[in-house]
């Protein structure tokens, strides 16, 4: 009898096992280990890039990328309001001002029609940042950019292995940035990538990275970096999991699939796209988003698929309603109701790697039994 169901549980059966083995007896356990430049190149390949960078954590490969871009000081940058903070921080702590669009109401991305609108003298780049599963639409997006000059820095945290009009996620930007938190495609505990073809971008990034070693002199800084090294045990953990990345993607989609035609029959709630013209769902998380006529806001349902065993998560809360930001003085009377609803009518269900069959019947059963609690 299930009784209780994870959110998320990460499936290390490969070659993890063996790879950590090999950092322990050969001692290499640090960012100098041969891992980190192996999981570099093949999450580059991947993604169909020149170069990759390992970091420690996926917040902090956003926050290279923007300092390596070194836009000037209070830059404009344009990017979703339905993120997480990481992507906003990034930005102020580059000295460059977030600027906020609306997502889309079915895909739950950056509405790419609304970016043009917000573009001024002082827009330096767009922030795009694939969310749940499915990509943002980078057509539209790429084609704003090139008319404007803008930068765009990619977020593909959600969407390693993912495609949008047949490209990689994680291609189209000038940098690109991934996190290997256990909920993500590959996973290394903790672990982030940045990605870009540019040769100087990528020399500003490693050096970023490794607390701006001058090269002549160990020791010597013309400029202040940061440890954001990733260690070699780390590494082994990415290059295991990149192994099997096609299954992953496989049972991602299997997962989603399965819900979709578990829940498809209950009232009251908005399932994740399947697909759009542009890309198929990957299912990173699979998301629910109430419908207003529901009597129970995200908060609510999932207090109560918790009780009943089933492991849930809220969705983000918009940057324009943070706390921190509003202190600050920055979204002020702004509003974004697509954001807004998602965050107080939207939470996801378990959709990680180890989920059974038997599991997924379970949690759809819960779902149906808290909508009909409820009404
Ligand atoms: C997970 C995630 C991050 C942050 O990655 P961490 O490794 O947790 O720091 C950034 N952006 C998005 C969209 C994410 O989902």
């Amino acid at each position: 009898m299930i009784s209780n169901v994870p959110v998320n549980e990460p499936d290390l059966s490969g070659n993890e096992k063996k790879y950590l083995n090999e950092c322990i007896d050969t001692g290499w356990i640090s960012s100098e280990g041969p891992f980190v430049g192996r999981f570099e190149k093949g999450m580059a390949d991947l993604c169909r890039r020149r170069h990759g960078v390992a970091v420690c954590n996926g917040s902090v490969a956003l926050d290279t990328a923007l300092q390596a871009l070194d836009l000037p000081k209070e830059s404009e940058v344009i990017m979703p309001s339905f993120t997480i903070i990481s992507c906003a921080s990034a930005i102020t702590r580059a000295g460059c001002t977030p600027v906020l669009v609306d997502s889309d109401a079915m895909t739950w991305n950056m509405d790419v029609s609304r970016i043009e609108n917000k573009i001024t003298s002082e827009t330096k780049a767009i922030m795009a940042v694939h969310l749940y599963g499915l990509p943002v639409e980078m057509r539209s997006l790429m084609s704003i950019a090139a008319k404007y000059d803008l930068r765009v820095i990619e977020d593909a945290a959600e969407a390693t292995g993912q495609e949008c009009d047949g490209a990689p996620c994680g291609s189209f930007g000038d940098v690109s940035c991934f996190s290997f938190y256990p909920n993500k495609h590959v996973t290394t505990g903790e672990g982030g990538m940045v990605l870009c073809d540019d040769d100087a971008l990528f020399k500003k990034c490693r050096s970023l990275r490794n607390l701006c070693f001058a090269p002549e002199r160990r020791f010597v800084h013309r400029e202040l970096g940061y440890n954001f090294r990733m260690s070699n045990i780390q590494a082994a953990l990415g290059v295991a999991q990149l192994e099997r990345i096609e299954a992953t993607l496989r049972k991602k989609r299997y997962i989603g699939a399965r819900y979709q035609e578990l829940l498809s029959g209950i009232k009251g709630l908005q399932l994740p796209l399947p697909r759009t013209d542009y890309a198929e769902n990957l299912y990173w998380i699979f998301g629910i988003v109430l419908d207003e006529d529901v009597p129970a806001d995200a908060g609510e349902f999932e207090k109560r698929l918790q009780a009943r065993g089933v492991g849930t998560r809220p969705f983000f809360w918009p940057m324009h309603e943070q706390p921190i930001f509003q202190e600050q003085g920055l979204f002020r009377g702004e509003r974004y109701p697509v954001a807004e609803k998602l965050a107080r009518r939207g939470f996801y269900i378990p959709s990680g790697l180890a989920l059974t069959d038997e599991q997924m019947e379970y949690v759809a059963a819960q779902v149906r039994a808290v909508v009909e609690e409820v009404a």
